[in-house]
């Protein structure tokens, strides 16, 4: 039993399974409680199969599906290349975008990661792993109205404003 099986999973993997359906509507979503024996890619271009139980690591990848190109998107990684950490990722996993861009966009998915964990109440989330990404170990506004501006359709108009809410309300409180 981890915590994917617990009741307060739900709400969690509820939010989730909407955000990335939001990009992309023909997703498979699959969270750890589901299995991971066969994945060699957490995100194939269609399904979202984590092969390790790390929230953190998930939430990560989400974030790198919500802020990448429509086009982008149905490529295996999101067109980024090997994650390090995917050491059965799959030959047809390469990089579609120069090292700089890739670099770029990594940085607005450290951001939206965070605020999303304040989003999806995952307070224990909030570590500072991004930190090496980051200029601070919690997004500001502006650094979240960056990956808003970067790629509007990340989110819905109306999780943008959730997810600012969200992250207000958790910067008031930590300060
Ligand atoms: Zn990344």
């Amino acid at each position: 039993m981890t915590w994917w099986h617990l009741e307060e999973s739900q709400v969690f993997k509820a939010k989730v399974r909407e955000l990335i359906q939001f990009r992309a509507p023909w997703a498979k979503v699959l969270f750890p409680c589901d299995g991971m024996a066969e994945v060699r890619n957490t995100w194939d271009g269609e399904t979202l199969a984590p092969f390790i139980d790390d929230r953190v690591g998930f939430l990560h990848d989400v974030s790198h599906i919500l802020v990448a190109t429509n086009s982008r998107l149905r490529k295996v990684n999101c067109g980024l290349g090997h994650d390090p950490a995917e050491e059965r990722g799959s030959p047809a996993c390469y990089r579609q975008v120069t090292e700089r861009y890739a670099d770029r966009e990594e940085v607005f998915a450290c951001v939206l990661q965070l605020a999303l964990a304040a989003y999806l109440d995952c307070k224990d989330l909030l570590i500072q792993s991004e930190g090496s990404f980051l200029n601070t170990s919690f997004p500001s506004k502006k650094e979240l109205a960056s990956v808003q501006k970067y790629r509007p359709q990340a989110l819905s108009e109306e999780n943008w404003t959730h997810v600012e809410k969200a992250r207000a309300a958790y910067e008031m409180r930590n300060q």
